[in-house]
């Protein structure tokens, strides 16, 4: 295939959009074309901490200002893209509207969609994957609303806690105790968890089996748990997860399996097509061929729109090392980077960090010494000097990595 000119983005999250900045910075001159359903594109992550909080407002989270698109000849179309037709030498794009945009290539960055609860009644809980999904959010999240959050991941918890901050009584509900344990490890997730009941939230251990009519006081809701316990609530928010948004591909034929499956320079099984971000899940050929998790969060995002546009320009895609992520809840701020799940490494080994028995960061370690991963709470220089050793394929000393006493910026030396 030739070089492209004419280049077609459905989905303006944060991966379409940076592969549009990608395109740019690596000199690409013809056309962009961002098929935004959205219009202008946005940050996700603000969505359940500033922007729930009523601290950021719209234009903040905007991931560039819209004089940005005119000065990098991106052309944002607001619509949604129904489907592609690959049957002629070059692909199309159609738009709900009828319209077709043929394009050289087209990269399909559509995002993932939240999980639904499929319980009875399951349908009256709100989910938060959009700008309009919060602000429908904030409008219940007031002083006194009781709030019942199903799901105590990371987005469930930035939830729970920006309810609490708004003054609004949380119940946070997960089969799971303590959640987060494959992120954070379980030293930190127990610290984390516990930080609920000190912020005001009402942790639950349980597993929802339906959502029922309240009855006169009780409040619209009742989530009734699989024990019988039942909780009232005005508002019911789900935080279970996503599914990748893979209708537009599937419908195209291109190869699924839970996500657009991609190479790691966003390749699909079409040539003139890719994919990048929470849709895709890429497998990877070192060796053996393997299909990795979806990833989830937002630099996976971003790093996957660049090596798209690398990709879609015949240009290797660049090496990015471990993955990353934060989160931010009860006024603390979380990171992790690598894997901190120990079923992933048999014979890996926790090493912790903290003051006074109470662990702030923490290590895996794999048997032969090697750092899988790290997580910190209000530890980033932690989790910076960790990526270091990660990615540099260090063996620390775990006595340093405990001590702390010991300069995060002087672990990865
Ligand atoms: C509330 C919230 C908080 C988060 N917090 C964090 C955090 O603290 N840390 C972290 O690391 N990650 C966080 N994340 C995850 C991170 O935001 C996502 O990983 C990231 O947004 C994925 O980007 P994406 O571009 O792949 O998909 P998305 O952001 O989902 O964007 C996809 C876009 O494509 C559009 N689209 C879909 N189909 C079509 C179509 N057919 N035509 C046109 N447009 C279409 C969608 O409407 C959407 O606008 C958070 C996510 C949410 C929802």
């Amino acid at each position: 295939m030739g070089t492209p000119n004419r280049i077609a983005i459905v989905g303006g999250g944060v991966a379409g959009f940076s592969a549009a900045q990608e395109l740019r910075a690596r000199g690409h001159a013809g056309p962009i074309i961002l098929v935004s359903a959205e219009g202008l594109p946005y940050d996700r992550p603000p969505l359940s901490k500033g922007y729930l909080l009523g601290t950021e407002d719209a234009a903040r989270i905007l991931l560039a200002p819209e004089a940005w698109y005119a000065e990098h000849g991106v052309e944002v179309v607001t619509a949604r893209a129904t489907a592609l037709d690959l049957s002629a030498d070059r692909p199309v794009v159609a738009l709900a509207d009828g319209t077709r945009l043929g394009a050289d290539r087209i990269l399909l960055a559509t995002g993932a969609l939240p999980r639904h609860l499929g319980i009875p009644g399951g349908d009256r809980a709100l989910t938060l994957r959009s700008r309009a999904d919060a602000d429908a959010l904030r409008r219940v999240l007031v002083p006194g609303a009781r709030i019942a959050v199903v799901g105590a991941g990371l987005i469930g918890a930035e939830v729970a806690s920006a309810a609490a901050a708004l003054g609004a009584e949380a119940t946070l509900i997960d089969p799971v105790a303590p959640p987060l344990v494959p992120a954070v490890g379980e030293d930190l997730a127990l610290r984390l968890h516990a930080m609920h009941g000190e912020r005001g939230v009402a942790a639950l251990a349980g597993t929802p089996v339906a959502i029922e009519d309240g009855a006169h006081d009780a409040g619209p809701h009742l989530v009734r748990l699989a024990d019988g316990r039942a909780v009232p609530a005005d508002a019911v928010v789900a935080g279970i997860g996503v599914t990748p948004d893979t209708a537009v591909a599937a419908a195209a034929g291109l190869e699924t399996d839970d996500g657009i499956v991609v190479g790691p320079d966003g390749s699909t099984s079409h040539p003139a097509v890719y994919a990048a971000g929470d849709a895709t899940r890429v497998r990877r050929q070192d060796g053996v061929v393997r299909l990795q998790r979806r990833a989830e969060h937002w630099e996976a995002a971003v790093r996957s729109g660049q090596a798209a546009a690398a990709g879609i320009l015949g240009e290797a895609p660049p090496e990015f090392g471990a993955p990353w992520f934060w989160s931010d809840r009860h006024g603390v701020h979380v990171e992790a980077v690598g894997t901190m799940d120990p079923r992933q490494a048999p014979g890996a080994r926790t090493v912790l960090r903290g003051a006074d028995g109470v662990p702030a960061a923490a290590f895996l370690l794999a048997e032969d010494g090697h750092l899988l991963g790290a997580a910190a709470i209000d530890g980033p220089l932690v989790v910076r000097a960790a990526r270091r050793i990660i990615d540099r394929g260090l063996v620390p000393d775990p006595e340093r990595l405990a001590d702390p006493s010991v300069d995060p910026r002087r672990l990865a030396r």
